[in-house]
């Protein structure tokens, strides 16, 4: 790739670390950068910079200018979400990134953020690129929807040839026809990207997926697989959030992953230390824990039991409670619970009140089915 006459020097010497205002993105250390999709207001940014801090983040996001697909949906809080995202990272001592999208918000956010974005959507807006040459701060280039690793490179040489050499590229998934998830996390293109040039590169794993449940294993692939840091979604309440929701992690959820990632980085010779504490286990760590855990128990709960109902439909009403089976089930789960070293009398105990709740669930369903169905053949007052 001759034209990639900035981006594409060193490469043999590894990736150049880009410093700013005491962070290293391309060092030995990994880079945890979180908060939402979207700025919403003073509180959720506080509530969001608390959690990056505790789990060792070091930089806190949040869009104040939305490209969004749909003219209707939210669009951003522009200059007040930016007073709240500065705000939030000064009181936890973070860095701050937020995108820009036109000339205007690039001029308003400028001075007041320590690194800039361009979103997918913008990969190849050139005359921005261009603008984006002419600043003196880092800028995380996501790769476009649709864009191969060289249109990638070659939109960082632009704001490079303007200027700016601070580039850290970004890759967030590319649109494939698989619709499972929101787009396909390129892992590959960690490796390549870092061939071809010596710019730092690092992972969303959020747009990627488009659901909570992927990000913490996509995040350590990304890691083991070259990533220099990691752009993630979360949200103090997901279920609010005004855009992205689905994809944010719970507060709990992103420190339960911080957690993780040590003996993940160290695996490839990298460093991550979670809320700055090493791997010492505070009663709060351990708590934090215990949330993250808890919460996935719930998740799990609620997916068995959508589950459930759909085998009701399937089941005659006589028919609905199974004994056998359950016998089967606890059988198996004791199995599991003694190699696991966990007590089999919790099984034994725990397990028929989620099978009564699931039986009981079903017959209900069932009824209110079999009302509809004397409803559409008598109508009220027919009969
Ligand atoms: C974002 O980071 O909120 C965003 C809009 O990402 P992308 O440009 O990768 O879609
Ligand atoms: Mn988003």
């Amino acid at each position: 790739m001759k034209d990639l006459k900035l981006a594409g020097l060193a490469s043999e010497k590894g990736t150049s670390a880009i410093e700013v205002n005491g962070v290293a993105i391309g060092g030995k250390e990994i880079i945890l950068m979180g908060g939402p999709c979207a700025v919403e207001s003073s509180n959720q940014m506080s509530k969001s910079a608390e959690t990056v801090k505790k789990a060792g983040g070091k930089i806190l996001r949040g869009g104040v200018f939305k490209p969004r697909t749909s003219p209707y949906s939210f669009q951003g809080l522009g200059q007040e979400g930016l007073n709240y995202l500065v705000q939030a990272a000064k009181e936890q001592d973070l860095l701050c990134v937020t995108e820009v999208i036109d000339t205007l918000s690039l001029d308003l956010v400028a001075d007041k953020v320590d690194i800039i974005q361009i979103g997918a959507r913008n990969m190849q807006n050139f005359e921005l690129l261009k603008l984006l040459g002419k600043i003196n701060k880092p800028i995380i280039l996501k790769r476009g929807l649709s864009a191969t690793i060289e249109e990638w490179l070659l939109a960082a040489e632009y704001i490079m040839a303007a200027g700016n050499p601070q580039v850290i590229l970004c890759e967030r998934g590319i649109r494939t026809y698989e619709p499972s998830t929101r787009n396909t996390l390129d892992l590959s293109a960690i490796g390549v990207a870092k061939e071809l040039s010596h710019l730092p590169v690092i992972v969303d794993p959020s747009h990627a997926a488009g659901r909570r449940d992927l990000i913490s294993s996509l995040s350590k692939a990304a890691i083991a697989a070259g990533a220099d840091g990691l752009l993630i979604e979360m949200h103090p309440n997901p279920a609010e959030a005004t855009s992205d929701g689905p994809q944010s992690l719970y507060p709990e959820q992103f420190v339960q992953l911080a957690a993780e990632l040590g003996v993940v980085a160290k695996s490839v010779k990298r460093v991550f230390e979670c809320g700055g504490q090493g791997d010492k286990e505070t009663l709060e760590s351990l708590r934090t824990q215990i949330d993250g855990i808890d919460q996935a128990i719930i998740e799990s709960l609620a997916a068995r039991m959508k589950i459930v109902r759909k085998v009701g439909d399937q089941k005659r009403l006589d028919r609905v409670k199974d004994t056998n089976r359950e016998k089967e089930i606890i059988q198996r789960l004791v199995n599991l619970a003694t190699e696991l070293q966990l007590s089999p009398e919790l099984v034994k105990k725990v397990y028929p009140v989620i099978f009564e709740f699931g039986v009981q669930s079903q017959i209900k369903s069932k009824l209110a089915s079999d009302k509809e169905l004397e409803l559409a053949i008598y109508p009220m007052g027919s009969k």
